[in-house]
Formats: structure tokens, C-alpha cells, sequence
């Protein structure tokens, strides 16, 4: 936020001693808090003395008034300060102010406010010549800044100040005096725009019609209904807002509740897992286990049959070595021709067969 003093310039020779015409918007650029309104118009008016603005000056300080205490707008108006009570702003007031003004002669044109319909309005009619011989002097809070580039770009603007302590309200320290200040263009000291009424003989009058008015009344219950009907939105949408937090604080309880459930869930899944694979890993062992004693019965069996039979072939042959006792250990050895020219054929058929078997062991152990 900007606190420096911005754009100010020397008034040019045409506005030194002309007119100096000044709308403050008091409902969008209030004073600072505990700001003395008699130090206002003093203070306008030395800033702009100092920059050689010499001429009248006429001070109108507009708003809805309502709520203002009257002791403030006495304040103002005992330092010669205009007051206007406007419900709807100030735009159509300073229009039909400027719309009306015939003279082209030159003039200031002070606006304190941070409303764009309306400084975008007075800059355009200046821009395309409808306004003729003004000089624009600008105000407004250090919130309020103006997009750039903007419309017052196109027209000339003789200063513009920030509506805070440091730039145009700075409190000087020693007394401000005003030139005394004057009504330009037939204003009246103070006005009622809702109404369309300005013959109030005093202040005392103006403040009767503002509190006591019919009009006034109906604006002042309207405003009340409109703060109650405001009051109760406020409320509700509290209400709707701690309700939704409440539901969504629900809602993260129950997801939490169904996660867990979830997490439950899913060890018991994997426990009951991990119990039929230890179930089964059991079955296969046992199973291999059978399996491992069936194969061991199988190879004893086959050991001892391998055993028996090796046994009985040994005991065979240890026969037919006894058989042949007394004579050659081979049929090889025998005389093949003694066998052929056996008479006997009986005995004959006996000995080859003998010799066959013999020989069928022999291979038989060889093989082995
Ligand atoms: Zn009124």
C-alpha cells in the first residue's frame, strides 16, 4: 500500500484565481478515524492554496447520512462545508451539477471518491469536449487504485493525492484557516438529494427532516429491515457452514470407521491364507513322506530280490561246478567232437543242451 503523496502540480495561470469546486464522497472515502472534520476543509484548502489555487472554493461533503452522528456534520458545516444527503451515491448529484453549468469559463473539478462510473463519466464528457475549460484535481483512498491505463489518462489531471494522513489530510501542526468558503451555482448549505428538498433554514432543520421526514422514516425502516434481513443471511449461511462442516467431519469419521474395517478385513483374509498354505505345505510333507517310505519299502524289496536272485544264480553255478567234478572246469574245454559223434542220442541231446546252458551263463556273467 502506497503512502506517498502522488502526482501534483503547480495550478496552471487560468485556475489560479478561478473557481475551485470540491465533491467529497464521504460513504467511499471516510476520514480517517478520529479525524477532526473542522481540520477538513481548513486542510483542502491550504493544499490547495499552496499550489496557487487562489479563487472560491466551494466544499460539498455527499453521502448517506445515516449513522453519521450529528455532531460531526454540525462540525463540518460550522467550517463552511456544504452537506448532502444522498442514498445512492453521488453520480447523478455531480452530473446534473455539471450538466447544468452554461459558463465555460474556467474551473476545478476536485472529486474525492473511489466511484469509476462516475470519474469515468466526467472524464469522458471532458475528453469529448462536452465538459470545456475544467481541470481535474483527484483523491481517493490507497485501496482504490485505478487499472492503468485508464480513461483520466486521456484528459489532463492537475494533482492527484491519496485520501490518508500522509498525503492529502497530513496534519500541518500549526492552525489551518480556510479562505471562506462559498456556495457556487446556487447550493444551499444542506440538501436532502432523496428528498429534492434544499430550503432548510438551519442545520437544526436539516437534521428535523432527516429524522423525522415520512420519506426518511421509510428509508430509515427499509434500511433497518435490510440490515435485520442481512443479519439473518449472515446467520444463516454460519448456520450452513458449521453444518457442512459437521457433515464433512462425519463423513471423514465414517471413511476412517470403513478404512479400519477394511484393514480388519483384509488381515483376517490374509491370516486365513497363510493358515491353508501352512495346511497344505503339512499334507504335501506328509504325502511326500508316504510317498518317501513306499519308494524305500520298493528299493528294500528290490535290494533283497536283486540279493536272492544273485544268491540262487551263485548257488546254481556253485551245482553245476560240482557236477563237472573230476574232470575239466569248462564244457569249452570238452571235446565238441566227442559230444557230435555220440551214439547215444539221448545222452547225446542231454550234453549239448547242458553245454548251451553253460554257455548262456557265461554271457550272462560277462554282461554283468
Ligand atoms: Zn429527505
Amino acid at each position: 500500500m502506497s503512502t506517498r503523496i502522488k502526482r501534483v502540480n503547480m495550478a496552471k495561470p487560468e485556475y489560479e484565481t478561478s473557481e475551485t469546486v470540491v465533491f467529497w464522497d464521504m460513504d467511499n472515502c471516510p476520514l480517517p478515524n478520529g479525524y477532526d472534520p473542522c481540520l477538513l476543509a481548513p486542510r483542502i484548502d491550504t493544499e490547495l492554496e499552496d499550489l496557487g489555487y487562489d479563487g472560491p472554493l466551494m466544499i460539498v461533503a455527499a453521502g448517506n447520512l445515516y449513522g453519521i452522528p450529528n455532531e460531526f456534520l454540525r462540525a463540518l458545516s460550522s467550517t463552511g462545508v456544504l452537506i448532502r444527503h444522498c442514498i445512492r451515491g453521488l453520480y447523478s448529484m455531480v452530473i446534473e451539477y455539471l450538466d447544468s453549468r452554461t459558463s465555460q469559463s474556467p474551473m476545478t473539478l476536485m472529486l474525492i471518491t473511489t466511484d469509476s462510473s462516475l470519474l469515468d463519466s466526467v472524464v469522458c464528457q471532458i475528453y469529448k469536449g462536452v465538459y470545456v475549460g475544467y481541470n481535474l484535481l483527484l483523491a481517493h483512498p490507497p485501496f482504490y487504485e485505478i487499472e492503468d491505463p485508464h480513461h483520466r489518462s486521456l484528459v489532463y489531471v492537475g494533482a492527484e493525492w491519496l485520501w490518508t494522513r500522509y498525503s492529502l489530510l497530513k496534519v500541518s501542526g500549526f492552525e489551518e484557516e480556510t479562505r471562506g468558503l462559498v456556495d457556487i451555482g446556487g447550493f444551499q448549505k444542506f440538501s436532502c438529494e432523496s428528498c429534492h428538498v434544499d430550503s432548510f433554514r438551519n442545520f437544526a432543520d436539516f437534521i428535523e427532516h432527516c429524522e423525522t421526514s415520512e420519506l426518511h422514516q421509510a428509508l430509515r425502516e427499509r434500511e433497518w429491515e435490510r440490515e435485520k434481513a442481512e443479519r439473518e443471511k449472515a446467520e444463516r449461511e454460519r448456520e450452513w457452514e458449521r453444518e457442512k462442516a459437521e457433515k464433512a467431519e462425519k463423513a471423514e469419521r465414517e471413511k476412517a470407521e470403513r478404512e479400519r474395517e477394511w484393514e480388519k478385513a483384509e488381515k483376517a483374509e490374509r491370516e486365513k491364507a497363510e493358515k491353508a498354505r501352512e495346511e497344505k505345505a503339512e499334507v504335501e510333507k506328509a504325502e511326500r513322506e508316504k510317498a518317501d517310505e513306499v519308494e524305500k519299502v520298493e528299493r528294500e524289496k528290490a535290494e533283497r530280490e536283486k540279493a536272492e536272485k544273485e544268491k540262487a544264480e551263485k548257488e546254481k553255478a556253485n551245482n553245476l561246478e560240482i557236477g563237472d567234478e573230476g574232470g575239466e572246469s569248462s564244457f569249452e574245454q570238452m571235446n565238441l567232437k566227442e559230444f557230435e559223434e555220440d551214439s547215444n542220442e539221448e545222452r547225446k541231446k542231454q550234453m549239448m543242451d547242458l553245454r548251451k546252458n553253460f554257455m548262456e551263463q557265461m554271457n550272462v556273467a560277462e554282461e554283468e
